[in-house]
């Protein structure tokens, strides 16, 4: 880690089918808010959350899409800079877990840098046995070097890890 004189910013950008859960994670880890009833196209664009990771101060500017990856089209700016990506997928909804691939490509195209990722697997508080099937996630993600990490934006399960990790990785790159 080389020393620098101003304050580190990473931008974070979340991806991910509509109607996954990227906007709750998001509200859920900076505001502390849930709602059942979130608006796809609402709380676009911006927030940002303050942590201290090993004592360095850094500012996690976390990117919220408007719903236009509904069409599949985000667009460079977006994706210009970014540190770090956020990849949520619905443990419910499968077709969201075979388009985490597409998501990834569309990243990996998009990049100027290694990009530190992190797959979410939200929404765990609506299936009740403990007995879905991970296993395939998991190893995409581990082939990938993501994190992996089971999240319901509903209740807080696992959302602070997740941000934590990917900020923890980021600055082990700076
Ligand atoms: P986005 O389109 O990916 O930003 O998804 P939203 O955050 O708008 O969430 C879509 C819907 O799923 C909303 O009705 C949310 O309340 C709901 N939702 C999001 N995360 C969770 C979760 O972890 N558990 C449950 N039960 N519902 C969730
Ligand atoms: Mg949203």
């Amino acid at each position: 880690m080389t020393a620098r004189s101003s304050s580190l910013t990473f931008k974070l950008v979340l991806l991910g089918d509509g109607r996954v859960g990227k906007t709750s994670l998001v509200l859920q880890y900076v505001n502390n808010v849930f709602s059942d009833k979130q608006e796809a196209t609402i709380q676009a664009a911006y927030l940002t959350k303050r942590l201290v990771i090993e004592g360095v101060p850094i500012t996690l500017a976390v990117w919220d899409t408007a719903g236009q990856e509904r069409f599949h089209a985000l667009g460079p700016i977006y994706y210009r800079d970014a540190d770090a990506a956020l990849l949520v997928y619905d443990i419910t909804n499968k077709d969201s877990f075979i388009r985490v691939r597409k998501w990834v490509n569309e990243l990996q195209q998009m990049a100027s840098k290694p990009i530190v990722m992190a797959i979410a697997a939200n929404k765990s508080d609506l299936v009740r046995s403990k007995k879905f099937d991970l296993q395939e996630a998991e190893s995409y993600a581990a082939s990938i070097g993501a994190g992996f990490f089971v999240t319901s934006a509903k209740f807080g399960t696992g959302i602070n890890e997740i941000f934590l990790h990917i900020a923890t990785r980021v600055l082990q790159l700076k």
